[in-house]
């Protein structure tokens, strides 16, 4: 797969540095994690349920870099410093219980704005028309940073039809001059690359039987 990305990025004229390969852990026990992706040097994980994520955190070497991927409830803020990143900003009210929580234990919440490019009914994620003034009411909250926007692409066989939506979500990044791009999945992560994203979150595909032999050299296994 880190061929693969780097592959993508030359194609793109873009530098591997630019890539965070951030794996998506659900389903898959602390046991499989570490054997999979940690073993192999892949410390960037991710789960899209608080629950599910406090028993594999505790089971995981602390070195593991977390992020939340999924849509997170107001009443679970408590649990969230431990992320490094929070990829699914999906309302003020949202943000707003961040900004309380931060401010009571003196912690700033680094995230993105997860959007909903395709207007997808069944889908979490702020309208792109709604998305600058989301972004203008949450830099008035000092323990609220937003680094980017995130977005899930319609579900479709051929990873050429999510191309659109990443073209879109990058532009309304650049519109409001932020710098993080979370976009592509196991079966689009290479368009999705090639389209600026900026992490990559991969899931199912590095699960998959034929993931390839571990790697190492010294512990740290370049792509
Ligand atoms: C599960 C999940 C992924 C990874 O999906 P795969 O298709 O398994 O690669 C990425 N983003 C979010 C928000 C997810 O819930």
């Amino acid at each position: 797969m880190r061929d693969r990305i780097a592959a993508a990025c030359a194609r793109a004229e873009r530098a591997l540095e630019e890539v965070t390969l951030v794996a998506v852990t659900k389903g898959h026990g602390a046991e499989e994690v570490e054997r999979r992706l940690l073993s192999r040097g892949q410390s960037v994980l991710a789960e899209n349920r608080v629950q599910e994520w406090r028993e594999k955190h505790e089971a995981l070497p602390s070195e593991v870099e977390w992020h939340l991927v999924g849509h997170l409830q107001r009443n679970k803020v408590k649990s969230c410093r431990t992320f490094a990143l929070i990829h699914s900003l999906d309302s003020l009210r949202l943000a707003q219980a961040l900004e309380a929580d931060g401010e009571k234990h003196e912690h700033v919440f680094r995230v993105l704005i997860q959007v909903n490019v395709a207007g997808e009914t069944a889908k979490y994620g702020v309208a792109s028309a709604q998305v600058g003034e989301l972004y203008e009411r949450i830099r008035e909250l000092p323990h609220v940073e937003v680094l980017g926007l995130m977005t899930i692409a319609p579900y479709a066989d051929d990873p050429e039809r999510s191309r659109g939506v990443f073209r879109a979500l990058r532009n309304l990044r650049d519109t409001l001059s932020l710098e993080a791009l979370s976009m592509g999945m196991s079966g689009d992560y290479e368009v999705a690359v090639e389209e600026g994203a900026t992490l990559v979150r991969v899931g199912s595909a590095l699960f998959a039987d034929d993931a390839g032999p571990a790697r190492s050299e010294g512990g740290i296994v370049r792509p």
